[in-house]
């Protein structure tokens, strides 16, 4: 079971990482995390140019080391880049050091003020090194976790949690990879087509994005 909706008290306690964006527009942030993958991520583009939308990618460094034509892609079409480390590192069980290497290290290829720590997990002395490092940089979470990398759920139970949590403003999370991928791909381009309808724009998070 996975908490598709984030705790006010998490948002609490981490009150200087970004979990949401001001409600006023109608407007939804997608973020994907993990790629880039050939297949998905092209997948993901296709869908986002249908509905003139522009979106968040996090990726690991060594994906775009392996996919530099995809990364181009993604750039290319306007979309935003966020750092996810460049081996996919869990903050809670790494050294602060090896943790601030492996983002250097992505962020090197990925040129980028957001960030957003795998798994969602970071210590607080790692938040701090980093944008002691790097200034300016927003550590990005999410308003909806789409659970899509979960293989139990099936592919109307993610589309349906994502539609049940999301509101104007939210970050919402799936991920471009090949765990997620049957859900993902069942889940956003059926729920883009409903928000499109209600009138949801789709923005990515690096245009004055703080208010
Ligand atoms: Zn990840």
């Amino acid at each position: 079971m996975h908490l598709a909706k984030t705790p006010r008290i998490i948002k609490k306690l981490y009150n200087n990482l970004i979990w949401d964006i001001n409600p006023a527009s109608r407007c939804i942030y997608l973020t994907f995390d993990d790629g880039p993958i050939p297949i998905v991520t092209p997948f993901v583009l296709n869908i986002l140019k249908q509905y003139h939308a522009k979106a968040t990618f996090f990726c690991i460094g060594d994906n775009v080391r392996k996919h530099p034509d995809i990364f181009e892609q993604v750039k290319n079409e306007d979309h935003a880049i966020g750092n996810h480390t460049f081996n996919h590192l869990k903050g809670w069980e790494t050294a602060d050091e090896t943790y601030l290497d492996n983002f250097l290290q992505a962020d090197k290829i990925l040129n980028t003020k957001l960030f957003r720590p795998p798994y969602g997990r970071i210590k607080r002395s790692q938040i701090k090194l980093l944008k002691e490092t790097k200034p300016g940089l927003e550590i990005i979470m999410w308003s909806v976790l789409s659970a899509d990398f979960d293989i139990n759920l099936s592919p109307e139970k993610c589309l349906s949690y994502v539609m049940k949590h999301t509101k104007p403003g939210s970050i919402v999370l799936f991920h471009d990879s090949l765990k997620a991928y049957d859900r993902m791909s069942y889940a956003l381009p059926r729920a883009m087509e409903i928000w499109s309808k209600a009138g949801y724009r789709f923005e990515c998070l690096n245009r004055d994005f703080r208010d």
